[in-house]
């Protein structure tokens, strides 16, 4: 069995590994030949603590396992990040444990693959402008990743809490994008692509805010009750996500199917769109918006990256079980 570090995972992940993993997984799961098994999560009832797994099976790539982990509101203070998550891979011909992965740097790179790998298939390919809704710990790598994606002149980046977004702003430069902190209603006016990743519960983007064009690609709500986007734009945009139930159940478009606004077949998974089963964007006036609600075999699929490329470069340390 195979263990690999966080540090280990930083050094053989790149954000085009991601990519590649993430995108090749959300096409089996539009094919059939990858599921993801239902998720668990609980309040344990010690430090505020949510605990649980997100786990799946891809046929296609061979990939069997679990993420176990959750959010420790508290961690900060004892400078950890508040989320921590570890994979656990099995071989899918014995169920024998094959490696134990660092969970908490993947999480980050695989959740801004998601958003990357939609603003490829749906973002105008004029795209100039990306808005940033959202400067915490995602937020920088979601930056990094979208800005391989188009040729982006500028970033407008909004947050609730303004003393965050020097931060991202330096990540901006770094990337060599001049950025700029700006109210919403001139980020929608601006950007053709927006990011959001908050963990907000209530709408941050309206409707009459944005811009026929755009693609919005919402990584914040992932979570019964959370919320970013308001429902009439959701109603109005031409609507895609990694998985329709989850969407449904814990995403972005949960309050407008609650509400009846839209139903569940008016939501695509963008491995159709990866698959070439479903066009896409098909106008340069279209909104489309991309639910990334975060699934299981998306952890698992960068993970097994991850214990590859250690295992090939004998950064990973072997264990008899
Ligand atoms: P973080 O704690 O580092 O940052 C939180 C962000 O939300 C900050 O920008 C903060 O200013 C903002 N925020 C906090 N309260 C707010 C409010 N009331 N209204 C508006 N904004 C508010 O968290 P993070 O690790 O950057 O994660 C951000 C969000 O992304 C979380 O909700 C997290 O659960 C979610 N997430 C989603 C996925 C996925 O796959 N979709 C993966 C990881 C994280």
């Amino acid at each position: 069995m195979l263990i690999v570090s966080e540090e280990t995972c930083k050094e053989v992940v790149g954000r085009s590994d991601a990519f590649t993993a993430v995108e090749a997984v959300f096409a089996a799961m539009a094919s059939g030949d990858a599921y993801n098994f239902p998720v668990i999560r609980e309040a344990i009832g010690h430090v505020d603590a949510l605990y649980g797994f997100k786990g799946g099976f891809d046929r296609a790539g061979l990939t069997l396992g679990v993420k176990a982990g959750g959010y420790w509101p508290g961690n900060l203070k004892n400078g950890l990040i508040n989320h921590q998550s570890s994979v656990f891979l099995f071989d899918p011909d014995t169920g024998q444990l094959s490696a134990l992965v660092g969970g908490n740097y993947l999480t980050a790179v695989r959740t801004a693959a998601s958003s990357a790998i939609s603003i490829a298939h749906l973002a105008r390919p004029d795209a100039k402008v990306l808005g940033m809704v959202g400067a915490g710990h995602q937020a920088g790598f979601q930056l990094r990743a979208a800005a391989e994606q188009r040729d982006f002149e500028k970033v407008v980046a909004w947050n609730f809490h303004p003393d965050m977004l020097p931060t991202l702003g330096k990540i901006a430069q770094e990337i060599g994008l001049p950025f700029e902190a700006v109210e919403r209603e001139q980020l929608g006016a601006e950007a053709d692509v927006i990011i959001s990743i908050t963990s907000a519960h209530e709408a941050l983007m309206m409707k009459d805010w944005v811009k026929p064009g755009t693609h919005l690609a919402c990584m914040g709500t992932d979570t019964k009750g959370k919320q970013e986007m308001d429902l009439e734009l959701i109603a109005a945009a031409t609507l895609f996500t990694d998985e329709v139930a989850q969407s449904t159940t814990i995403g972005e478009t949960q309050h407008a199917i609650a509400a009846g606004l839209i139903d569940e077949s008016d939501i695509t998974p963008i491995g159709a769109v990866i698959n070439k089963t479903h066009k896409g964007r098909t106008s340069p006036d279209e909104i489309t918006l991309f639910d990334g609600t975060g699934v299981g075999l998306q952890d698992l699929a960068v993970a097994s990256v991850a214990a590859r490329i250690a295992e090939q470069q004998g950064k990973a340390q072997v264990i008899d079980l």
